[in-house]
């Protein structure tokens, strides 16, 4: 793999922060986006944009066209059966949103929904916001001292009330890379479906929705090198056909009568309103991206980065690293003695370095940590060992400046 040709292909690697070169360490939070993602997005606002779906007109028919490639596209990436079970939302959020209020509307008071402690709140909230509406009951599995899932506690959190188990593929905070498969298996023979937060595992690892087996599976573009403002939720189609529409308007519908209203095929039902069409094309750029690359590439190289760069770390005085679960993915939460991780992000920045500092969105976890917060460095394809040393570096000044 040819890194520097890689970075190439991202004009925002070039910038420089406070006078040096920048070493970009926040992709958990978002990657950068390729030219080719980019000039495609340019592409179709110079030549091709029109609403999708609509017109019998050359440009719409050519616009509906990219935007279904991409589905098909996606649908490939991750292995699902039909371009039926993929639905365009604004992200991984709003797939989770989608779910507990569409699917969750079978759910009666008292019924069960597994969730874990490791959860963005991306995971928690809107299940606190369908236990306002319906009285169901959140149940948490914890996780021990390596940041690793209490699978026998999960395993024991079933009873004839659960009615779902929802958890993220990896922790954005500890980089634990969960056992999905094995964890979807024992809800199936409980008869209870799941729900996988993929946001942090699609950038990383290769997704396979059918092998994992799971009920419903979501995922961000913009962690995967894709534009923002789009995701993905597939669903088994099982579920989806009866599932009722999250929103109603124009492209879900089939027909509209005062009186009464049917509803479009899968996977419109679940599309209402014109999508982000430009960000859907776009993002097919950014599948063909991994792919030229890799997934598995992608993930040797950030493995490989991941242990270099903490095996370098653990020598700074004071210095604690969050979540040692065996083949964790490339995140790194660490606090420096008792500096507040603002702090340190602080001085990291004015050495170029950019990392995340804070709760990460996972404040349950930050509780369960007894920590206001953590330092949070997250690699991607395009970062060098380079990087990885200029980051220790600027680590090492700041934890003195700090001590
Ligand atoms: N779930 C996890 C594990 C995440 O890391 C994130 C984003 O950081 C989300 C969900 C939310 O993703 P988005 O903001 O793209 O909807």
């Amino acid at each position: 793999m040819d890194i520097l040709k890689i970075r190439e292909e991202f004009p925002v690697l070039r910038r420089e922060i406070a006078g040096k070169p920048m070493i970009y360490l926040d992709n958990g939070a978002t990657s950068q986006t390729p030219l080719r993602v980019i000039d495609e997005i340019d592409r179709i606002y110079t030549h091709t944009k029109a609403n999708v779906h609509r017109g019998v007109h050359t440009l719409s028919q050519e616009m509906t066209d990219l935007q279904e490639r991409s589905r098909e596209k996606i649908r490939k990436y991750i292995n699902a059966a039909s371009i039926e079970e993929v639905i365009f939302t604004r992200g991984t959020t709003e797939g989770i949103n989608l779910v507990a209020s569409s699917f969750g509307r079978r759910f009666r008071e008292g019924d069960e929904v597994i969730l874990t402690v490791m959860e963005h709140h991306a995971n928690i909230v809107p299940w606190q916001l369908l236990r306002e509406r319906t009285g169901i009951v959140l149940r948490v599995v914890d996780i021990n001292e390596k940041g690793e899932l209490d699978l026998e506690q999960y395993r024991s959190l079933f009873n004839d009330r659960t009615v779902m188990a929802s958890f993220c593929h990896v922790s954005n905070v500890l980089g634990t890379v969960n056992p999905v498969k094995e964890m979807t298996a024992y809800a199936h023979s409980r008869g209870v479906p799941v729900l996988i937060d993929g946001a942090q595992a699609s950038p990383h690892l290769p997704i396979d929705v059918e092998d994992i087996d799971c009920d419903f599976y979501v995922f961000s573009s913009h962690k995967m090198y894709g534009p923002t403002g789009i995701g993905v939720l597939y669903g088994k189609k099982k579920w989806l056909l009866e599932m009722p529409p999250y929103q109603g308007g124009g492209e879900m519908i089939a027909k509209v009568t005062f009186a009464h209203t049917t509803f479009a095929e899968l996977p419109f039902k679940f599309e209402a309103g014109t999508p982000d069409f430009v960000g859907i094309a776009a993002f097919s750029k950014a599948l063909e991206f991994i792919e030229e690359v890799g997934i598995s590439e992608i993930e040797k190289h950030e493995r490989e980065l991941l242990e270099y760069t903490q095996e370098k770390m653990i020598h700074i005085p004071g210095l604690k690293i969050y979540g040692a679960a065996p083949g964790k993915s490339a995140v790194i939460s660490f606090l420096v003695g008792k500096s507040h991780p603002y702090d340190v992000g602080l001085l990291l920045d004015k050495q170029g370095v950019e990392v995340r500092t804070g709760h990460h969105c996972a404040m349950p976890l930050m509780d369960r940590l007894d920590i206001p917060g953590t330092v949070r460095a997250t690699f991607a394809v395009y970062n060098t060992f380079d990087e990885a040393d200029g980051f220790i570096k600027a680590l090492e000044r700041a934890a003195m400046i700090l001590e």
